[in-house]
């Protein structure tokens, strides 16, 4: 059993752009209500503010996959992965967006990782609607996944734990792991810097990776 785990974040992290934010940008009419607004102020969890958004999409299943082409996943992916495994590092995916679309975009570019992220189906006339993975040994009510408790397994286990993220639902699961491995950019690396907690940044995941294989 591999005693290197790599938890890494999806939106933003393995993609260059975040599914909510294109699909707020094209997919949502505008007369959207401010669902980030309610959760910022607790009146809705993470998830909620999330799957109301993704709920809103109005569009056919080819426009989704447009969208999902303009998310950018890491070109290198399924080659970083591969090397990745070779030096006993095991890759998993943390997310708080939906599964629906990961696995999409994973399938497509040929790699198989093990995902945590809310399920989800998708219908031109409903658009994505996410549910809770109550099932998951991770299962937050707030954010459907805890990233944190992902990381907290990996070191209870006794492995070498890195993570890399992008956005606050990330802060938790970034604090438990060595400085030198938690990879931060965006409003992750805003956050550590301004508690004084050392990170590697990144623009792309393929960074991340050949960090971890030049150690
Ligand atoms: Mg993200």
């Amino acid at each position: 059993m591999s005693s290197k785990l790599l938890v890494s974040d999806f939106d933003g992290t393995m993609t260059r752009r975040e599914f909510y934010r294109l699909a707020i940008d094209q997919l949502i009419p505008r007369d959207c209500l401010d669902h980030w607004k309610d959760y910022r102020e607790g009146r809705t969890t993470h998830f909620d503010a999330l799957n109301r958004y993704f709920q809103s999409i109005r569009a056919t299943e080819q426009q989704v996959w447009d969208l999902l082409a303009k998310m950018e996943l890491e070109p290198r992916l399924a080659e970083l992965v591969k090397s990745l495994e070779t030096a006993g590092w095991r890759v998993v995916i943390a997310s708080a967006g939906s599964a629906w679309y990961i696995e999409r975009l994973l399938n497509q570019a040929g790699v198989a990782l093990e995902i945590h992220a809310n399920p989800g189906s998708f219908d031109p006339a409903t658009g994505l609607k996410m549910r809770l993975p109550t099932e998951s040994p991770y299962f937050s009510r707030e954010i459907g996944i805890d990233k944190a408790a992902v990381v907290r397994a990996g070191l209870r286990r006794g492995s070498v734990v890195a993570f890399a993220g992008d956005g606050f639902p990330d802060a938790d699961a970034a604090r438990l792991v060595p400085d030198d491995l938690r990879f931060a950019r965006g409003d992750l690396a805003s956050l550590l810097i301004a508690e004084g907690l050392p990170f590697r940044t990144f623009r792309r995941w393929s960074e991340v990776a050949e960090c971890l294989l030049s150690d």
